[in-house]
């Protein structure tokens, strides 16, 4: 056995009974349909590099087909025109459909995405159902409010929803982030176009198809698979697209913000890269924190937008949090996600694998220390060991760049305000933890830090009433919570005199 609980000869991957992919075509007007070019693509199992199901691939002109159906749906059909709690009924139905399927769902995110099977049916799957019934719960107490005007003039705000939204989704988190832009978006009375990733079509389709046996019109929701610079950027520079709610990468986050200013400048909300912090101070139970710091970067197998990548620790613990770490990355057992004793699954494909092994070898010429793993983990499949650098500087790309794997920085500070300083020292601003047992210490440090998200003494506490997103690089908008309705819906004024006189 390897230092962190890997295998050379581990069985990948496990057998498991195939599972059947039912829906496979883009999903435009309420139908299954091919897409105009009839071209497919193949999806991959990132357990074993192969090719699971080739789905129908999408490009401009099926955008055209989809954001047609949406705004038909839009301007004519029922659904922006359905009294809030019609609208929040069948999207509790929707839930329900859900939480019938969860193994089904789960299953085809593990097969697509290389994610643990175990955690997606009990935490993933159930919770896209709630956060459903979480916006659903929004959706009949929209308003706007009763404006003081300083003349004889009765004035109001309405709430209206922005029109035909745009919804282009990572593959990290297949559901999760198909749910918090469409739970939300549905809410508000918009009608949408899906992108999903190219990696991970399956469970979006699912939902598709599910929506649709809920009893949500056909058009408003519509799915179209395909590439980000064909069937990604038409959506994005469409002229009939009202808004872009993009969660992905900042490199792309930027593409999505010119081609929005290039067409209608259609608004755009962003929630792109991280590379988050994660401060130890020296009060800190030294167990607890190194279970912290594993769980930050390893869940997911890294693949996490709010990972904390960069563990500062302070000064007088450093050396034995360094060997209780080490010890405890062994736990971080690599296997196949459908095991229920794996904790760390494939990288989501052979792209990002490269991408994660490159910078491994990069930190290793830059000179860092290899604490722990550094290899793939097994010879089939995507699969790389939890990884741990320590001795290294501000200027290496493996401090400063998000990785998106299983690979953890490890730097040492002195006083508060240098840990401070560190922690933001990068240009992302996603999230940040905190572990301390000073009220003091938390307190200055979460108000320090320019961060979206702030965890004191926990990690991806995360909750459908908790907004999320970033500041700096890692963009701008938030979704979840009753603030990330708002950029669903337009503010109108009407103004009326308030007696019947000549204006
Ligand atoms: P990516 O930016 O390459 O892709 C994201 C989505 O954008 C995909 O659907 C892709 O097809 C599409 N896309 C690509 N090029 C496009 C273009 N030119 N126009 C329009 N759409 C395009 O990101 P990725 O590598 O798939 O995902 C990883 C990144 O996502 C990481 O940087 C991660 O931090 C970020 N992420 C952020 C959050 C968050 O909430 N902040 C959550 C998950 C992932």
């Amino acid at each position: 056995h390897s230092s962190n609980g890997s295998s050379d000869d581990l069985t990948f991957p496990l057998e498991i009974p195939p599972a059947k992919i039912r829906f496979t075509k883009l999903f435009i007007g309420g139908e299954f349909v091919d897409s105009v070019s009839g071209k497919t693509f193949e999806t991959i199992d990132p357990r074993t590099g192969e090719a699971i199901a080739s789905v129908s691939e999408g490009d401009k002109e099926d955008i055209d087909l989809a954001v047609g159906a949406a705004r038909r749906a839009f301007d004519h059909g029922p659904w922006p025109r359905l009294p809030g709690a019609a609208r929040a009924k069948i999207m509790h139905k929707f839930a329900d459909l859900i939480d019938q399927h969860i193994e089904e769902l789960a299953t085809l995110d593990t097969l697509n995405a290389g994610k643990l099977f175990s955690w997606g049916k009990a935490v993933d799957i159930p919770s896209v159902a709630n956060t459903l019934r979480y916006f659903a719960g929004a959706a009949d107490k929209i308003h706007g409010q009763v404006l003081k005007m300083s003349r004889e003039l009765h004035a109001y705000t309405l709430l209206e929803p922005i029109g035909v939204v745009g919804l282009i989704i990572p593959w990290n988190f297949p559901s999760t982030m198909f749910f918090v832009k469409v739970s939300p978006a549905l809410a508000a009375g918009c009608t949408m176009v899906v992108k999903p990733a190219e990696q991970t079509p399956l469970s979006a389709l699912f939902y598709a198809h599910l929506a649709k046996e809920a009893g949500i019109p056909d058009g408003v929701i519509n799915v179209v698979n395909g590439f980000g610079p064909t069937a990604g950027a038409a959506l994005t520079s469409h002229m009939n697209v009202d808004k872009v709610s993009f969660t992905g990468s900042t490199e792309v986050g930027r593409k999505v913000m010119q081609a929005a200013a290039a067409s209608n400048l259609k608004t755009v909300s962003l929630e792109l890269g991280g590379k988050s912090p994660l401060l130890i101070f020296d009060d800190a139970d030294i167990d607890q924190a190194a279970d912290l710091a594993l769980l930050g970067v390893m869940h997911n197998k890294g693949e996490v937008c709010v990972a904390g990548s960069r563990v500062l620790v302070q000064e007088a613990i450093y050396d034995e949090f360094v060997k209780t770490l080490v010890e405890k990355a062994k736990e971080w057992v690599v296997g196949d996600p459908f095991h229920p004793n794996s904790r760390v699954g494939p990288q989501v494909d052979k792209k990002q694998y490269e991408k994660v092994m490159s910078y491994i070898e990069h930190g290793k010429r830059e000179g860092a220390t290899l604490l722990t793993g550094g290899k793939p983990a097994a010879k089939k499949g995507y699969y790389i060991e939890p990884t741990v650098f320590t001795d290294v500087t501000d200027d290496m790309m493996i401090v400063k760049d998000e990785i998106f794997g299983p690979v953890m920085v490890l730097m040492k500070f002195k006083t508060m305000e240098d840990g401070i300083r560190a922690a933001n020292n990068t240009r992302y601003g996603l999230a940040a933890g905190i572990v301390t047992k000073s009220l003091d210490t938390a307190n200055t440090v979460s108000r320090s830090i320019r961060a979206g998200v702030i965890w004191i003494n926990c990690y991806f506490a995360f909750d459908n009433d908790c907004p999320f997103g970033g500041y700096k690089s890692s963009g701008f908008g938030r979704d979840e919570g009753m603030v990330g309705l708002q950029k669903y819906l337009q503010v109108k004024s009407v103004v009326t005199p308030l007696y019947n006189s000549p204006w």
